[in-house]
């Protein structure tokens, strides 16, 4: 089962897709996280990944295809994976679809996560996760069990993302509205869209997930 999620920043994708990964040992491929990694290992689409994001510019689509395309050959994705992240574009979801399909695979479902723009910056500012194991909270709508203790891993560092502050939110607020939200109809003229109410709590939004995929 290959899904993407789609929505704007803070809409609660990577908290979903984490869920996803345990309930249908599917693999979450969040290509920030993905970059973060690539430019770790020092390889040569590493090392070229450094030079675009140092330059402050987007990464151009065909690195961002290959590092998914090889990604998705790594036999933990046998039974499927979740882009969390991808495509932003609608030139990226074409590029996607011819990339899938010389493979032989396609998409099964794309759920939109709609969520109003006002609650979006509250959840973006109020985030944080697990040094140790990625795990997602937030400070008013996820806390740790215990005070300063990952729920998870036990691990007790914890960090923010730089670019999670108000400011720079709106940007990629905007962003998506302008590039990103045009590639739903896209995906609505394929048949495989389906919306899910992102403004409820976690549970509930993981129960209308499981609903849309046990009807795919
Ligand atoms: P995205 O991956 O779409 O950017 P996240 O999954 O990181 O979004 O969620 C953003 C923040 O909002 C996280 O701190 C998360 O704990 C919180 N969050 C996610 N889903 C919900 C929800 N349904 N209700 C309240 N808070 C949520
Ligand atoms: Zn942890």
């Amino acid at each position: 089962m290959n899904i993407i999620l789609l929505g704007p920043p803070g809409a609660g994708k990577g908290t979903q897709a984490k869920r996803l990964e345990q309930r249908y040992r599917l693999v979450q491929l969040s290509t920030g996280d993905m970059l973060r990694a690539v430019v770790a290992s020092g390889s040569t689409l590493g090392r070229k990944a450094k030079k675009v994001m140092e330059s402050g510019q987007l990464m151009p689509d065909d690195l961002m295809i290959q590092m998914i395309s090889d990604r998705i050959e790594q036999p933990d994705c046998a039974r499927g994976f979740i882009l969390d992240g991808f495509p932003r574009t609608t030139a990226q979801a074409e590029a996607l679809d011819t990339m899938l399909k010389n493979k032989g695979l396609k998409l099964d479902s794309v759920i939109e996560m709609k969520v109003d723009p006002e609650v979006l910056v509250e959840r973006i500012t109020g985030r944080f996760s697990c040094a140790t194991c990625g795990a997602g909270y937030h400070d008013r709508f996820q806390r740790p069990k215990v005070e300063g203790v990952c729920d998870v891993c036990g691990g007790t560092e914890f960090s923010r993302r730089a670019d999670d502050n108000e400011e720079t939110v709106r940007a990629r607020l905007a962003a998506y509205r302008e590039q990103t939200a045009p590639i739903l109809p896209y995906y609505e003229s394929q048949g495989i869209l389906r919306t899910v109410d992102g403004m409820t709590d976690i549970d509930d939004v993981a129960r209308q997930i499981e609903t849309v995929l046990a009807a795919a």
